[in-house]
């Protein structure tokens, strides 16, 4: 109707822009562990524990040994596009999980978060920040690195709470989370406890820190998480291509599953899904396996930062190669080396 006037545009407050980031970057308690353990493998840390109540709905507690945040840095740190880890020039050249400068501004914008850190030979601050209001920052009692705790996530949204699934769906979920992470990150140590409750809690996933060459410590990683009946069946992956890096396990073709949940697919250190690997994971097999098996595997591919762009999600679990087909190609070609020459070893010394 022409003859209404138009509508006010009004400038969004601080408070409000976090809390529509938080839809995108914080879905679940799971989302929420993932940022906060990828800061501190960020930071460095070589031992990371998380603590987590009810699901992780009412607790989540991340610790670790990390080169912290200096006290007049806390308010910085959750404050909307600060971060230390780019300085915006290079957006295609990024080597750490984070970089967007959102995580904790989104979590403190939809949960009670508190941040207590200390650098190696300064004092220890700690900061407090709920419903987007921030506290001052005060003085803290902590040997080094940081403690982040985040509580009653979503008490501010309750059409989020509503989405939330049980406790222990939730718990599964930080659980899957975590052991990503932690075979991205073999030489770290990551404890996963379930504090619900109060009490010294349950341990629910161990994984100490790994040593030995990459491939060793991988090696050891995966039987942790994945079983000894998967690190004793895998066929050790290496392979290059113009530039691009796989390297990883894959198992052999009599290990594969009726369920697609072993395979777990990193680029540049990131825990990725992402449509094409899989389909070059499935092609890989095609010719050793039925179409109702999938292959199990863990395939980190590296290469220069420039020429893949993971700056296509908030969440970060989507990645865009500069050439899809050469990836495709070395995943496919990587794997299928591997498996013939499993192959030939397996014909000639089995005699029957
Ligand atoms: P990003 O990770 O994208 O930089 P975040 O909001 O997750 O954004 O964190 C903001 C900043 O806070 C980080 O850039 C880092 O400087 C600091 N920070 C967050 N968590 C930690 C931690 N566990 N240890 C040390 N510094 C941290
Ligand atoms: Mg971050």
């Amino acid at each position: 109707n022409i003859s209404q006037s138009a509508p006010v545009i009004r400038q969004l407050d601080d408070a409000a822009i976090n809390r529509i980031a938080a839809g995108e970057v914080v879905e679940r308690p799971a989302s929420a562990v993932k940022e906060l353990v990828e800061n501190a493998l960020d930071a460095g840390a070589r031992r990371i524990t998380v603590d987590y109540a009810d699901g992780g709905k009412t607790l989540i507690r991340v610790t670790d040994d990390g080169c912290g945040i200096a006290p007049d840095d806390l308010p910085l740190a959750l404050s909307r596009h600060a971060t230390s880890k780019i300085d915006g020039s290079d957006l295609l050249n990024i080597h750490s999980f984070g970089f967007r400068g959102e995580a904790l501004p989104s979590l403190g914008a939809v949960g009670r978060l508190s941040i207590a850190s200390r650098v190696a030979g300064g004092e220890a601050g700690e900061i407090t920040v709920s419903g987007g209001q921030m506290g001052k920052v005060r003085p803290a009692a902590l040997n080094g690195g940081t403690i982040v705790t985040l509580r009653d996530l979503f008490h501010a949204t309750p059409a989020r709470l509503k989405f939330m699934r049980t406790d222990r769906a939730e718990a599964q979920a930080i659980s899957d989370v975590l052991k990503r992470l932690a075979m991205a990150e073999p030489y770290v140590g990551f404890t996963l406890r379930d504090i619900s409750g109060g009490g010294e809690g349950r341990v629910t996933f161990r994984a100490d820190a790994e040593s030995g060459d990459m491939f060793d410590a991988l090696h050891g990683r995966l039987a942790r998480i994945l079983g000894s009946d998967f690190a004793d069946n895998a066929l050790r992956i290496d392979a290059t291509r113009e530039g691009l890096h796989m390297t990883g396990y894959a198992a052999l073709p009599t290990y594969s599953r009726g369920s697609a949940v072993a395979q777990y697919l990193f680029v540049n250190g990131r825990p990725v899904r992402d449509r094409m690997m899989i389909g070059a994971l499935r092609a890989a097999y095609m010719d050793v396996l039925s179409r109702d098996r999938h292959p199990a595997a863990a395939l980190f591919i590296d290469c220069d930062p420039v020429l893949v762009d993971v700056n296509v999600h908030p969440a970060k679990s989507e990645v865009r190669f500069r050439d899809p087909g050469l990836a495709r190609g070395l995943i496919v070609s990587g794997l299928r080396h591997a498996l013939a020459e499993a192959g030939h070893r397996a014909s000639s010394t089995v005699g029957h």
